[in-house]
This record gives C-alpha cells, sequence and structure tokens, in this order.
C-alpha cells in the first residue's frame, strides 16, 4: 500500500465524469474549478444568517436592546467560522455562465 498518491492517476470530474489527472485543478471538459475554502457569497450568506438568527433566538429567550446587539455580533463571527469550517476542503465548483 502506497501512501502517496502517484501523479499520473486519473479521477474522473465530479461535474462531468470526464477523466482528469488527480493533481488537475480544472476540467478541461466541462471547465470545473477545483476550489478550496468558501466563496466570498458563501461568507456573506453565513454571516448574515448567524447575524439575523442569533438575535431573533435571543430576543425570545431574554429581549434585552444590549444583548441583542451582542448577539448580532456573536452571530455575524459565528457564521464566518461557520463558513470557513464547512467549506475547509477541495471541492469542485460548476463553471460561471
Ligand atoms: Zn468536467
Amino acid at each position: 500500500m502506497s501512501l502517496n498518491p502517484t501523479p499520473t492517476s486519473v479521477a474522473p470530474c465530479p461535474i462531468c465524469g470526464a477523466a482528469l489527472r488527480g493533481t488537475a485543478d480544472s476540467c478541461t471538459a466541462c471547465g470545473a474549478i477545483r476550489e478550496f475554502g468558501p466563496t466570498r457569497a458563501e461568507v456573506t450568506r453565513t454571516m448574515v444568517i448567524g447575524g439575523v438568527a442569533a438575535p431573533a433566538i435571543t430576543a425570545l429567550l431574554h429581549p434585552s436592546p444590549v444583548l441583542l446587539v451582542t448577539m448580532f455580533v456573536v452571530g455575524l463571527v459565528g457564521g464566518f467560522y461557520v463558513a470557513y469550517s464547512r467549506h475547509s476542503v477541495d471541492r469542485w465548483v460548476r463553471p460561471r455562465r
């Protein structure tokens, strides 16, 4: 058993199934791109969800303006980390048209 992947290994494109080199970072057949980490849109979306959800939940439990502002910031920061922890792996993204 070899722990090192061979540079000549071939893996199918997850989007269109075309044969790709294991080290390829884009698909020559369909234009899909291998990405690492979240896109800007994903970070923004998760931060907005966090910034809305955290104060909303807090408002139900303990309505207080100071606490709501605090939870808004906590939600934004939390959403930022959620985006990075969810998407911190290699993945293939469909070509943008
Ligand atoms: Zn492809």
